[in-house]
């Protein structure tokens, strides 16, 4: 049995890439044989995101003629969940605080003998806690300034030894977490993270195999981490190419408004069209 799932942020409209996305997910589900299609609203980031846009989302993919299990999981609704799984990560020692802001942050990596790497989601940092005087944090922490928690990478690397991944579109992957440095696994501002969430997400909601965009390939050494030292099942995956427009050459994205779905729909264009459009006629 199969449990996809389409993961959009409700912080635009609905593209082309979205309704290729979307049709992808569906695509490995048989409903009549028991397989799941859920659809999951990532709104984490409540300053980016509006009830309006998850409504709009919704509407389109219904009328795209997709048809998925309710009720529709809305992250913003589930901080608990999250909450347990870092209590987890803490009891077993690999969080920490991290105080700095970008910019104290960005001035104390500049430093040449702090000089990162570069990851996939910018510069891997690790261990900022030490980057801080302990008697500054000490400070920080009694006047109540947010904290973003971060995660020992090194030592969750250390603790579960080597990890792989199954992706039907590449093959077995070796686990790398490691490039990331100590990730964020809860902001300053919002008491989770991108990476935490959907991990958590996936597992709770029984998701079997992941299905997303070529741009989120390298989160999945993280997210395969996290499922190791959470003992949470691990789904097969399959990240597929991101669409691009004929026209640009350029990827879709939310930046092009001509191309949402309501701009078609509104010009015309049926939902049979759309589906055909990419490659799901
Ligand atoms: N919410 C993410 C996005 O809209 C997708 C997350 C995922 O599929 O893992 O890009």
């Amino acid at each position: 049995m199969t449990t996809t799932r389409f993961a959009p942020s409700p912080t635009g409209l609905l593209h082309l890439g979205h309704a290729y996305s979307a049709l992808h997910a569906a695509s490995f589900v048989d409903r009549s044989g028991g397989d799941r299609f859920l659809v999951r609203i990532e709104d984490i980031d409540r300053t980016r995101c509006r009830p309006e846009f998850e409504a709009a989302i919704l509407d389109d993919l219904a009328w795209l003629g997709l048809a998925w299990e309710q009720p529709v999981r809305r992250q913003s609704d589930q901080m608990n969940d999250y909450r347990t799984a870092l209590d987890r990560l803490d009891d077993m020692g690999l969080l920490y605080k991290c105080f700095h802001s970008r910019k104290e942050l960005d001035d104390a990596l500049s430093a040449p003998h702090h000089r990162p790497m570069m990851g996939p989601d910018g510069p891997a940092v690790t261990g900022t806690d030490a980057l801080m005087p302990a008697a500054e944090r000490a400070r920080r922490e009694a006047t109540g300034e947010p904290y973003a928690l971060r995660l020992r990478m090194a030592e969750a690397v250390r603790r579960t030894g080597p990890l792989t991944w199954s992706d039907r579109s590449h093959g077995e992957q070796a686990a790398r977490p490691e490039l990331f440095g100590d990730v964020v696994l809860a902001r300053k501002d919002v008491a989770t993270s991108y990476h935490l969430a959907v991990t958590v997400d996936d597992a709770l909601q029984g998701v079997t195999l992941v299905t997303r965009g070529e741009d989120l390939f390298q989160a999945t050494h993280v997210h395969r981490l996290l499922q190791a030292l959470l003992d949470l099942p691990v789904p097969d995956y399959a990240h597929h190419p991101l669409l691009v427009d004929p026209e640009t050459g350029r990827r879709f994205a939310k930046r092009d408004r001509s191309l949402t779905l309501k701009a078609l729909r509104d010009g015309g264009v049926t939902a049979a069209e759309i589906r055909k459009r990419v490659g799901f006629g």
